[in-house]
């Protein structure tokens, strides 16, 4: 690497060598910056006038990690191990000064030099297991020496991210500088010994400290490889022997960085970044917002008022009467009291963002607000009713957006005479927790109302995920179409506890009956109720989830729906549920087949890949990877799998096609193979580049 475009420069202070790393915007660790570092250690290493070394990225920065791009190819030399061991190796003290980012591959590069100093901005983790990898270079290895294994254990299955102090305290960084971070390790840099954490034993641990982390990372886990791997290598330490140690961390490095898993989770990585950018939003400002009104305060109302106060709003929480406004914040309080008794907020901070939360039956108040979120009942009379009095209320300038899951944008819109500054934010229950957001543009929605519900989706640490407006928009259309086929399944053969153990198989935490249980049945049946005169009558119709309801099962509430609840909230399988469904087959004449979990799994992955593909084609979504997003953050979809869309592409589109092809035989109108599919099954393109097809 030439020294005038090589992103890594030696600058001298003295007998102190100053290594800084300058590639834009993380300090990523690309070839480029490798070979840097590489020629750099070699370069000070031979220079006798240099006394001690000083690694730094910058000013706000160290290294953030992986160049992400090339962990989908082989690994390019000189790989990281080798820097790591050219700094491990160096006979002169090498000082870290983190003044941001040292993750991953960047921790590994720390725990390799001889002393960390922080900045007050630092932040310090072995973050790989969330990218379904662990680290590569010695970072487990050198971690457990530092921390112990029970500790290193809990940090590389949870991927943490540790702030400056919090690092101090456990030993990651050896001090935080508040004023200038490079002039102090400059300063201490010459007056270091050598400190080789590759050289120093494992701590002695309690044994019973380990086996809590090592039960804690396998239940977080989800099924993650990468999770069983770093507890081995991590409790390898313990036989003493570093460069095996190494060896076999290096080994399993490898077979993860090719799995199907990480392959998934580099791709939802990448889905997460694309999400932000908008066409049509580039330099558009999103308008400020500071206060709010949610207007309706149920079971959405509430939690979405948590969510704003949460984000800093004032939150103004509007109901029908006093009554309604006083029960809605009790619902607020709830949610605080909750988290405070489990240890998520402190007593004081919980009192804090409760008192930001005003309930009223006041629309006076709404006058004053940035933003409106209405979150009222289901019903376009109510909708239309509200926006309409909601135009002649709010300051000009005010964002207006519904909840609605299902309703038709446009016409909230158009019940006001500013329908450019209606949008849809779409939240999913509990509101305050689900990462889901879907940003809902509206025919007239103007480009920095869109910006503002994206800017504030952020804010409120949400994945927010721009929809068109159709029936459902992107999830819940896709999600009924998903459900409709279950219930196939079901009317065909399979029992609602093999579907539910086939999804969980595949990775869901819930099969789909056992969540409709949860939800409660009544809010699906009464959808279908009021569908039921426009509903397409060759579509077929199994209506097993109605005799249910009418039968009082109303789900989980009623203790009694899909399953029967016994008082500790145990399902089992009910047989008087079996009735209902063989009643329903042998009215239909279906003879019952078995379906194995891999066809249910198929059958189920096909018909969301193809309603995604609708979704697509129609532009109610801007990308494959927004619908793999909303899957995953929205509807617990597995997160290893990598969203619907993704899964589809793995397992072929062309197998895909022939499952859906089986799937529109057995349900009919609604279910025909989505064009845009066949076209890339013809054309050999993928969901990722379906505009070429
Ligand atoms: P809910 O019945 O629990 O709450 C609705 C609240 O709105 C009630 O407290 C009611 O008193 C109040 N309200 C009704 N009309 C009002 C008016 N004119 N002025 C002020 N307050 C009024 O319902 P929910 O489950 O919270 O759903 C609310 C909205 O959120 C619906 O549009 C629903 O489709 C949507 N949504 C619900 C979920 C869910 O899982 N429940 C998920 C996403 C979106």
């Amino acid at each position: 690497m030439d020294a005038v475009t090589s992103p890594v420069r030696i600058a001298r202070h003295g007998v102190v060598a100053v290594v800084a790393i300058d590639h834009p915007p993380v300090n990523a660790l690309s070839r480029a910056v490798r070979q840097g570092l590489l020629d750099a250690m070699a370069t000070l290493e031979a220079d006798p006038a240099v006394a001690a070394i000083v690694l730094s990225g910058g000013p706000g920065r160290f290294i953030a990690g992986a160049d992400i791009r090339e962990m989908a190819l082989p690994p390019s030399e000189p790989i990281l191990p080798e820097v790591v061991a050219a700094i491990d190796s160096c006979t002169k003290p090498v000082v870290a000064a983190i003044d941001g980012a040292a993750l991953g591959g960047g921790c590994e590069v720390a725990l390799a030099c001889d002393f960390r100093l922080g900045g007050p901005k630092a932040l310090v983790g072995l973050t790989e297991t969330r990218l379904g990898i662990i680290p590569g270079a010695g970072g487990t290895q050198r971690m457990a020496r530092l921390v112990g294994v029970a500790q290193a254990i809990s940090l590389v299955c949870e991927g943490r991210v540790v702030k400056a102090q919090d690092a101090l305290a456990l030993g990651l960084l050896d001090a935080v500088v508040e004023g200038d971070l490079l002039a102090a390790a400059i300063a201490r840099a010459p007056k270091e010994g050598k400190r080789r954490l590759s050289a120093c034993p494992v701590p002695d641990g309690d044994a019973t400290a380990e086996a809590a982390a090592v039960t804690r990372a396998l239940k977080g886990a989800k099924g993650a490889p990468a999770i069983a791997s770093a507890i081995r290598v991590i409790t390898g330490t313990r036989n003493g022997d570093f460069a095996a140690g190494l060896a076999a961390e290096r080994a399993a490095f490898l077979v993860l960085r090719e799995s199907a898993e990480a392959n998934a989770l580099r791709h939802l990585f990448f889905a997460e970044r694309k999400a932000g950018k908008v066409p049509g939003l580039e330099g558009v400002a999103a308008r400020p917002i500071t206060s709010a009104a949610v207007i309706g305060a149920g079971t959405m109302g509430a939690g979405i008022a948590v969510a704003l106060a949460d984000a800093g709003l004032r939150v103004t929480l509007v109901e029908r009467d006093a009554e309604a406004a006083e029960a809605g914040l009790g619902r607020v309080r709830a949610i605080y009291e909750r988290q405070v008794t489990g240890g998520r907020l402190t007593p004081a901070e919980g009192d804090a963002r409760l008192a930001r939360v005003t309930p009223t039956d006041d629309w006076g108040f709404i006058a004053g607000v940035d933003l409106v979120v209405e979150a009222a009942f289901e019903d376009l009379a109510v909708k239309t009713d509200i926006f309409r009095r909601l135009d002649a209320i709010a300051r000009p300038g005010a964002v207006l957006a519904t909840n609605t899951s299902y309703l038709d944008l446009d016409a909230i819109a158009a019940a006001t005479n500013r329908p450019h500054d209606v949008v849809g934010l779409h939240f999913f229950a509990p509101a305050n927790v689900m990462k889901l957001l879907e940003v809902v543009r509206a025919q007239a929605t103007a480009p920095d109302v869109l910006a503002t519900a994206l800017a504030l989706g952020r804010k409120m640490g949400k994945q927010p995920i721009v929809a068109g407006n159709c029936d459902g928009f992107i999830g819940n259309r896709i999600y009924a179409v998903y459900r409709r086929h279950a219930e196939y399944l079901v009317a065909d053969g399979a029992s609602p506890l093999e579907v539910d153990a086939a999804l969980q198989a595949y990775g869901f935490a819930m099969g789909i009956f056992a969540v409709s249980d949860m939800s409660g049945l009544d809010i699906a049946y009464a959808m279908r109720k009021r569908r039921t005169a426009t509903r397409d009558p060759r579509e077929r119709y199994v209506a097993i989830a109605d005799r249910l309801v009418e039968l009082g099962r109303l789900g989980r509430k009623s203790s009694a729906g899909w399953y029967a609840y016994d008082a500790a909230g145990k399902a089992a399988a009910d047989p008087l549920v079996e009735e209902v469904i063989a009643a329903a087959r042998t009215q239909k004449g279906i003879r019952p087949r078995a379906f194995t979990a891999q066809e249910i799994q198929r059958r189920l992955l096909a018909v969301m890949a193809n309603a995604g593909a609708k979704v697509l084609a129609e532009g109610i979504a801007l990308r494959a990877s927004d619908i793999d997003l909303a899957f995953v953050n929205g509807y617990g979809f597995p997160r290893l799998k990598g969203g619907p869309m993704f899964a589809a592409g793995e397992m072929g589109l062309p197998e895909i096609l022939k499952e859906v092809e089986a799937a529109h035989a057995a349900g009919g109108a609604g279910d025909e193979p989505a064009e845009l599919l066949v076209r890339l099954v013809r054309s050999g393109h993928t969901f990722a580049d379906w505009r070429k097809a």
